[in-house]
């Protein structure tokens, strides 16, 4: 930090990396050619949510970054060290008791700390036992005020916007921070929230309604990212970027004016959207997740999202043949799921049409109506916390197996769909699919 001694001080703290519990699949995920890269892309991400803050923190402020993979007492020293006006810590529901130790640690010290994110947003009760003040919802709206009153010493318990960010405020991070060591991928957000309510999903309901960000604000980050990295690969850290249907041409000029390659999230109704197909690839999209949910499981609140297999796949094919590389995505474990039906989705993968695949097992994060429906039927297992909603950790009863079978069942889905020649084969569907992709080829 570079500031005058007496500047207030903020250490910004984003408990980084992916989590799994099960000690064999976390092995099984390290050696599995078509998973390891991918986890390693992600647990590199930028954490936008601090930078974004930091964005907005006045400058006579002093800021500091710390992407820690692990909680430990060299990382409360080193943050003491620092002797900061406040430490902002960010984590998501796996890694929130890590955030909790942190917070405990650092306030015995003497150290004030907020805490924020989606796990908090939905969890203050429980937060505000292990911090001087948490933030619910949208940060942006409030985090002046933390600040202030930081600065003074006064704290309140729990900082609440009275209305969801507006994104033309929308500050410009402060990526400046991440240092000088090369990213894989930068993260930027183009639009918040989604008009669906998948009931698993906590993400598109907790930070409210779905919102765009203007072109004008995007193009001002595409220039802070180009100034580190002039051919930079971004992932965009929205729900659902094209979720309204368009227009987009504002967000796809912005994108194309740049010589970034990125990567978002959508639903599978964009491979029916030509206006938008036509233009993704040369507006240097190269990959984009779809979630396809289940094979037989059709989940509450999917909204326009939910149709049949074939059609799903006649549009991911589409964006493909368009040049951007789809990763299917698919939840393992809803209510219905047994052994055969694993084992149609282990024959699906084989010969699905996807660039790349995700899989994961189904989590009843806090604030879903998955949650509450699981935490009604009792079905929540005793002996799991937060700590197992890592995606790859079973954390309730199962309706027709198991809970052992279902995480021996998963493990079997992740080694045929990521092995050797699965891996082979999805490599040759990418490259295929970016033939057709200008920025690929450049
Ligand atoms: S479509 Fe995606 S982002 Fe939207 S509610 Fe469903 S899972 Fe969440």
């Amino acid at each position: 930090m570079n500031a005058a001694p007496d500047s207030p001080r903020l250490t910004l703290v984003a408990l980084s990396g992916v989590r799994v519990r099960e000690a064999e699949l976390a092995e099984l995920g390290m050696s599995l050619p078509g998973l390891g890269p991918r986890g390693a892309a992600i647990a590199a991400l930028p954490p936008l949510g601090v930078l974004t803050l930091a964005g907005m923190t006045p400058d006579d402020w002093a800021i500091s970054l710390h992407e820690a993979a692990v909680v430990d007492d060299g990382l409360v020293q080193r943050i003491v060290r620092e002797q900061p006006t406040l430490v902002g810590i960010s984590a998501l529901t796996a890694s929130i008791l890590e955030a909790y130790t942190l917070a405990d640690a650092l306030r015995r010290e003497g150290v004030r700390v907020v805490l924020g994110g989606l796990h908090v947003t939905a969890c203050p009760d429980e937060a505000m036992r292990h911090a001087d003040a948490v933030v619910v919802g949208d940060g942006e709206p409030v985090w002046p005020q933390v600040l202030e009153d930081a600065r003074r010493g006064a704290l309140r318990p729990l900082y609440k916007p009275d209305m969801p960010f507006d994104m033309r405020a929308a500050p410009l991070p402060r990526y400046d921070l991440l240092g000088s060591a090369k990213r894989q991928r930068f993260t930027m957000q183009a639009s918040r929230g989604c008009p669906f309510a998948c009931d698993f999903c906590a993400a598109s309901r907790l930070l409210g309604p779905f919102r765009r960000k203007p072109a004008d604000r995007l193009r001002e980050e595409l220039r802070a990212i180009t100034a580190i990295d002039p051919k930079p690969a971004i992932e965009l850290a929205d729900d659902n970027t094209f979720a309204l249907g368009g227009p987009h041409d504002d967000l796809l000029d912005a994108l194309g004016e740049s010589n970034a390659r990125w990567f978002t999230e959508a639903d599978w109704r964009l491979g029916e959207n030509p206006a938008v197909l036509e233009r993704l690839a040369e507006c240097g999209c190269v990959q984009v997740l779809v979630g396809l949910e289940s094979l037989v499981h059709q989940h509450a609140g999917m909204g326009a999202k939910k149709t049949e297999m074939p059609r799903m796949l006649d549009a991911l094919r589409a964006m493909q043949a368009a040049g951007v590389a789809v990763i299917g995505c698919y939840i393992v474990g809803s209510d219905g799921e047994d052994e055969a039906s694993l084992d149609r989705l282990i024959e699906f993968l084989q010969h699905d049409p996807c660039a790349d695949a995700q899989v994961t097992l189904q989590t009843p994060f806090p604030g879903t109506a998955l949650r509450r429906r699981l935490e009604h039927e009792g079905r929540l297992l005793p002996d799991t916390n937060w700590s197992h909603c890592t995606l790859f950790d079973v954390t309730y009863q199962p309706d027709r197996m198991t809970p052992e079978a279902l995480q021996a069942g998963y493990a079997r889905v992740l080694i045929s769909a990521f092995d050797e020649s699965a891996h082979r084969r999805r490599s040759a569907i990418r490259r295929e699919t970016w033939r057709n992709n200008p920025r690929m080829r450049a």
